[in-house]
């Protein structure tokens, strides 16, 4: 019998995080500098585990290595997406994440990053960094060197619902005063190319610049990949990304939807509201995956859902 899975986040504790999770979706942080929870991961450095069902206490690890028919056979060493809730009290170093291409070739075989943030919740006045203004790649060497971060950096002002699409070679960093959902490839490569001249134990923080240089696309290209808002009375829909990597679509349900789940596997992250998913009860902060063959899922109640599907 197939069954909906939920699962418990891993908390990183950082010095930039905050207390947002708790307050927003009450989870149980190890302390007030809760910076990331990995909501549904399966990376080395830190597992969600099942909470209740059949699998309670399992690990998405060791449910991707011993129960492939959950994901529909799915080939692949590692489970292929990564999603985190970052909770950011001060601003992230400046980052930028290889390609396949270029993360296989140097970075031992692993995957290269590509990466999209939903923002959950943000300060009046937060902002974030999506790419660079450089023209060139001679202009961007130029502006490196001489450390015209101001200059350089394309800062947006942000607010609750954006969505913004981060392919592999974009210049990036969340900043201080926002609360975010991350999809992602599973991959730990990060390039870091400026870190605002901070010390940490009395040191500055090790930067990539030469990888950096490597990776990052020049000039930048904005992309905007969410389509229009669909309303269709009981619900509203967006989708927010399709690409290569992960399709991610919000549900705005207002009374009923029914969304119909065909894909090796689908990931619906409950990010407000309170309702039932086939009769089950869901609220807020509650992150769920939907096995392979499920299929439809009946949402009944008012609740905001992401789903993301690969
Ligand atoms: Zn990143």
């Amino acid at each position: 019998m197939s069954e909906l899975i939920f699962f418990n986040p891993f908390f990183k504790q950082v010095l930039w995080g905050g207390s947002k999770m708790r307050d927003f979706y009450g989870y149980s942080i190890p302390g007030d500098h809760t910076g990331e929870a990995w909501v549904i991961s399966a990376n080395p450095h830190g597992a969600s585990i099942v909470r209740g069902g059949t699998y309670d206490g399992q690990s998405l690890t060791s449910l991707w290595e011993n129960h492939r028919e959950l994901f529909g056979g799915m080939k692949g060493k590692e489970f292929p997406l990564l999603v985190k809730i970052i909770d950011a009290n001060d601003h992230l170093s400046i980052q930028v994440h290889p390609d396949d291409r270029y993360a296989s070739l140097h970075e031992n075989g692993s995957q290269g990053k590509t990466e999209c943030w939903y923002i959950l919740d943000c300060d009046d006045d937060a902002d974030i960094v999506i790419g660079h203004h450089a023209k060139s790649r001679e202009e961007l060497e130029e502006m490196i060197a001489a450390e015209q971060w101001d200059s350089l950096l394309r800062k947006l002002p942000i607010h609750k619902g954006d969505f913004f699409y981060i392919p592999a070679g974009t210049v990036h960093a969340i900043r201080k005063g926002t609360l975010l959902l991350e999809v992602q490839q599973n991959s730990d490569t990060t390039y870091r190319l400026y870190d605002y001249g901070r010390l940490q134990d009395g040191k500055p923080r090790q930067l990539h610049l030469k990888e950096s240089m490597d990776v990052i696309a020049c000039p930048h290209v904005s992309l905007n990949t969410r389509g229009a808002e669909e309303d269709h009375g009981d619900y509203r829909l967006c989708n927010l990304a399709e690409g290569p990597y992960f399709t991610v679509t919000r549900w705005n349900v207002k009374t009923h939807a029914s969304i119909s789940h065909n894909h090796p596997f689908m990931l619906i992250h409950v990010t407000s509201g309170t309702g039932t998913l086939n009769d089950c009860p869901v609220a807020a902060g509650d992150h769920i995956l939907v096995p392979a063959g499920f299929g439809t899922l009946h949402c009944q109640g008012a609740m905001e859902l992401i789903t993301t599907h690969i």
